[in-house]
């Protein structure tokens, strides 16, 4: 491996959260009956005309902003020309030389990853092939104009793993933003790569692979690993790589050659002729602007510069807007930073996985989490209570206050009352006494456990050891 230098490059495809399509009024819903939401623009009628989606512009620039790009006060849209069952104009309303944005960065761990340009366009419509006889193939124009942004990379990212660190930094930058709700399964967010592998002493740039059709970040990874190793094989047998698009097949775990450069299309690009070309005031740049707030990377270094948490902390707390605003909404009820994220990252997050529920659609509000931190760390409740207390209020919602006295969950941390069962449990564990007695002190912690059997589990642990060690010494 360390004779050989990867370069990657990603476009990454995102549907922006606009209630209409780019040029039309259709509504962009997902999962609706096929072909329900269309209209002869979205259709490609003659005669049509394109109205431009204002809301999908502003979602460009704020991503834009957010990815340190320089904003072209003018760019046109084009027509990029193919011929494909799913496109009906025979052309995609696109960008190309002159595109909204260029020239950014995002900043993954300590690298900047240059963004070389985004640009937006039309989404195609969708074809639904049958796969058990492969025979028909239907197409649904639902999709067809939903509006979409383009991201391109410099081929700057050096690994399969920091192509996906890349994707997750992207991911939550996009949805911190509300510029789209970037799911992968509803094709919300596709990416494509490109990747050459050279010689380290060679002078030469690897030739270019391209690969499509991964549908997660984790097969991104796989894909480009594989293709990694594909390449270096061949260089290592002297074999030329050929440049050409492959296909990532998920089942198989393995890219396929799809097309080579000679089959590559010629777009024909050339200037939509029924949009002019858009302006950008300044005055909406300074709006958009202040409509940003703090981005996710600045919100994970004042977690740890404010509430001096590790950086592994920070990370899992603002992998999501949600999570973040979750957490410090519960500190504003009980303001013990540490203990309210170990709460959320060892038992929220847990449930939340399992119930596949967002934070936001949680009966856990959170000030219910913040009174179960404070009642375990006041010694009000035990751990163990709190957690049978959390998976409770998850399916019911209820109040915790009211539901640990419904529930009798209040520890014991009276001392008469501890004194009182550790005398029974002495009374009825004699054996266990006298193997103490006699130098074996494990026998203390058997003890301890019966004592909080005896108490149904309302007995504060410490508190037991540290009365029963003080009798037995006696
Ligand atoms: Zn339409």
């Amino acid at each position: 491996m360390d004779e050989f230098q990867t370069v990657i490059g990603l476009e990454v495809h995102v549907e922006l959260l606009t209630n209409s399509k780019m040029f039309c009024h259709c509504s962009t819903q997902f999962g609706s009956r096929p072909n329900t939401q269309v209209c002869p623009v979205c259709l490609g009628l003659p005669g049509t005309l394109p109205v431009v989606n204002e809301k999908a512009i502003e979602l460009g620039i704020k991503t834009a902003i957010a990815l340190n790009c320089k904003i072209n006060d003018e760019f046109i849209f084009v027509r990029k020309s193919y011929f494909y069952p799913d496109l009906p104009k025979n052309f995609q309303i696109s960008q190309y030389r002159n595109p909204v944005a260029e020239n950014g960065y995002l900043t993954v761990g300590e690298k900047n990853i240059g963004i070389t340009r985004i640009h937006l366009e039309e989404d195609t419509g969708k074809l639904i092939h049958d796969e058990q006889t492969g025979i028909w193939s239907c197409v649904d124009f639902n999709r067809s104009g939903i509006p979409l942004m383009e991201i391109v990379t410099e081929p700057e990212i050096s690994s399969p793993q920091e192509a996906e660190n890349f994707l997750q930094k992207l991911k939550r930058l996009i949805s911190y933003l509300g510029v789209s709700d970037c799911i992968m399964e509803e094709g919300s967010l596709r990416c494509d790569a490109n990747i050459s592998v050279k010689r380290k002493s060679d002078l030469k740039l690897g030739t270019k692979v391209e690969l499509k059709n991964m549908n997660s970040f984790k097969s991104v990874r796989r894909g480009l690993a594989y293709e990694e190793q594909r390449i270096i094989e061949m260089l290592k047998e002297n074999r030329t790589v050929a440049q050409e698009t492959r296909l990532w097949n998920e089942a198989l775990q393995i890219t396929e050659g799809m097309r080579t450069k000679e089959e590559a299309h010629d777009y024909r690009y050339f200037p939509e002729p029924d949009l002019l070309p858009f302006k950008i005031k300044s005055d909406l740049i300074e709006r958009i602007k202040a409509e940003i707030g703090e981005l996710p990377n600045e919100r994970e270094k004042r977690f740890q510069k404010e509430y001096l948490l590790s950086s592994y902390d920070s990370a899992i707390l603002t992998a999501e807007k949600e999570i973040s605003d979750y957490f410090e909404k519960a500190l504003s009820y009980h303001n013990e930073p540490k203990q309210i994220a170990n709460w959320i990252q060892t038992e929220l997050l847990g449930l939340l996985k399992e119930h596949h529920t967002k934070p936001g659609e949680c009966k856990i509000t959170p000030e219910f989490l913040a009174k179960i931190v404070k009642m375990v760390s006041q010694d009000k409740i035990s751990g163990t209570a709190g957690k049978t207390l959390l998976k409770e209020i998850f399916l019911t919602g209820q109040d915790p206050e009211v539901l640990v006295n419904e529930k009798n969950l209040i520890q014991i941390t009276d001392t008469k009352e501890i004194e009182k069962i550790i005398h029974e449990v002495i009374e009825q564990n004699q054996q266990a006494v006298l193997d103490y007695k006699s130098g074996k002190t494990q026998a203390l912690g058997f003890l301890v456990g019966q004592v909080i059997k005896q108490s149904k589990n309302k007995a504060n642990p410490g508190k037991v050891k540290e009365i029963l060690q003080k009798k037995m010494n006696e």
